[in-house]
């Protein structure tokens, strides 16, 4: 009954309101995650079970996301369930300060871990790419990359244009699942906005939740458009349907030169994200099931050629930036030796936040009700008045972000805030102030929980970047202090073989359990964080380190 009223594939419903469905509200919270992940509104492709990020999948299989929700409905709590790469492998005897879920994605031993490898052990249906938030069920459509966008640029504003973005044109590409977030992000920091995609479906998408302003396929239409926004000041946001190697070469002819220029399109997967120049999507899908090592020989031409005109632009004046996609790496395969003249956005813009332990913190209303997060945004803006800066992007997110799938807000916090923002969120279940248990969770790009050398530890000032024995520490302390689920990946963000990270997910259920959980965990987690960039060196989190009192 159940299957059929919420998980009849490919329609994925999370369920809503106050009522439980498992044996408690640890594994529904699960299971609501899970569909929410899912679900129309949030996922990319749900027939696949792609959430987003190229092949970011919840699931391994239909028949695999079937188990998941029938174990959920029946897990109780001393029990965990076990997954293995988006399949359900068994369950261990636990207890109840322990986490429900215990999650495994993409990982290989090191030497193996290249992208045919991985592809090949795919097919046999042996494994699958878990992405960051995809198969740790915790995505929650763009709104999830958001507020570290829209941080971003902002970042990017202070540095080079004394804080102001008006009149400023910023251009990138790549509309999917966390790349359509740019232009909401740019206009909500002032910017005028120009995004190139190769499929019109993806902009629609961003057109149909209120991402983006106006989208076309006449490059002449576009520019005219944010030619013109950009004299007048307006934050306006374009999406235009095309390569973005082609349309970067067209600005180049017409002496166009953006003032912020970056790319989210899905090249860290050569293969079945990035689409080849002078391909069509029909023609690209062909392609890649016929002759994968040609298509991943086109896409990385193509990359080069697309970082080729990047860094013309660089040189001509843009701000130019990589975006956690490793673009840089495949376009350097590809022939372009300079692609790492390109700086990327975590050295350049994040890491003094991570020396605070700040992260993209985020929490979820399984009620379903979005006046449920109406209620934690102004409860937040009471328990810490003095940060202007978060008030401000609540207002404005309340007022802009149309919610995906079950209402939710992303709002970065650092140490001490999380902890007790957390407490909060407990203390308004228990009161009956929301009406149904919040989870509360972060992406994996966090400030203390991912190694990937060409992202979060890009230049890490000891040269630790490669070293991941910190997510792994950040996973087991996050098990030991009891999270609701926990994840280890690899391959996030910037794909197979460059990055291995973890996650966890939190419920605020209302009870004195979910007050020693959210304590121990809402701690640990960002001190992970301080602790990691501490022992790189880092003086703001050595300062940080002795103001929350941390045992370095
Ligand atoms: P996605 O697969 O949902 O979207 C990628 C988009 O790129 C698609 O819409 C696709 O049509 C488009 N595209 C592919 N080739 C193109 C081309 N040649 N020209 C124009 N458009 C093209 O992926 P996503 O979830 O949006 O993630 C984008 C990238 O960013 C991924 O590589 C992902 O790993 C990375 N990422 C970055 C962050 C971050 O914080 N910066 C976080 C998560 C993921």
């Amino acid at each position: 009954e159940f299957i059929q009223k919420y998980a009849n594939h490919p329609t994925y419903i999370p369920p809503r309101g106050p009522e439980l469905h498992a044996k408690n509200w640890q594994a529904e919270a699960a299971l609501r995650m899970f569909l929410n992940n899912l679900t129309d509104e949030v996922a990319e492709a749900p027939a696949d079970l792609v959430v987003y990020g190229g092949t970011g999948q919840a699931a391994r299989t239909p028949e695999d996301a079937r188990k998941i929700i029938e174990v959920l409905l029946e897990l109780e709590e001393d029990e965990s369930l076990l997954v293995q790469s988006g399949k359900p492998v068994g369950k261990v005897r636990t207890h109840a300060e322990a986490p429900r879920v215990l999650i495994a994605n993409s990982n290989l031993v090191p030497h193996w871990a290249t992208w045919e490898y991985f592809n090949d052990l795919r097919k046999r249906g042996l494994i699958m790419y878990g992405q960051m938030t995809a198969g740790s069920w915790i995505y929650i459509g763009s709104q999830g990359i958001l507020q570290g966008t829209y941080e971003t640029f902002a970042a990017c504003g202070d540095k080079y244009f004394k804080g102001d973005l008006r009149h400023k044109l910023l251009v990138t590409g790549g509309l999917g699942g966390m790349g359509g977030a740019q232009p909401l992000a740019a206009t909500m920091a002032g910017a005028t906005f120009l995004g190139v995609d190769v499929d019109p479906a993806r902009i629609q998408k961003r057109l149909d939740t209120r991402y983006i302003d106006k989208m076309t396929h006449d490059y002449e239409e576009a520019k005219a458009w944010v030619l013109e926004a950009q004299k007048t000041g307006q934050a306006l946001s374009v999406g235009l349907v095309g390569d973005i190697g082609d349309v970067l070469g067209k600005l180049i002819e017409d002496n166009i030169t953006p003032d912020i220029l970056t790319d989210q399109t899905s090249a860290h997967d050569p293969l079945n994200g990035y689409v080849p120049n002078g391909l069509t999507l029909e023609q690209a899908k062909e392609l890649r099931h016929q002759d994968p090592t040609k298509y991943k020989e086109l896409s990385l031409k193509s990359m080069a050629r697309h970082v080729g005109f990047m860094l013309e632009l660089q040189q001509r004046g843009s701000k130019t930036f990589d975006y956690g996609n490793n673009l840089r790496e495949f376009a350097q395969q590809g022939g372009e030796a300079n692609a790492f003249n390109i700086p990327g956005f975590v050295p350049e813009y994040i890491r003094p936040l991570f020396c605070e332990g700040k992260g993209p913190f985020r929490w979820a209303a399984l009620s379903g009700d979005p006046e449920d997060i109406r209620v934690t945004d102004e409860a937040l803006k009471e328990l810490f008045p003095e940060n202007t800066h978060m008030i401000k992007w609540l207002d404005e997110a309340h007022e802009k972000v149309a919610f995906q799938g079950l209402p939710c807000r992303i709002c970065w916090l650092g140490m001490g805030e999380r902890e007790k923002a957390g407490l909060l969120f407990n203390q308004l279940v228990r009161e009956g102030k929301v009406k149904a248990p919040i989870v509360i969770g972060r992406d994996h790009l966090d400030c203390g929980s991912v190694a990937s050398p060409y992202r979060e530890t890009e230049g890490m000032k000891d040269g630790s970047d490669a070293i991941s024995d910190w997510p792994l520490l950040n996973l087991m302390a996050n098990t030991a202090g009891g999270a609701t689920w926990v994840s280890f990946h690899h391959g996030g963000g910037v794909g197979i073989g460059y990055s291995q990270h973890a996650g966890m997910v939190i419920l605020a259920d209302g009870t004195e359990r979910a007050d020693r959980c959210l304590r121990r965990v809402l701690y640990n987690d960002p001190a992970l964080g301080i602790f990691r960039h501490a022992d790189a060196g880092y003086e703001t989190a050595q300062e940080n380190a002795r103001e929350f009192g941390l045992e370095l």
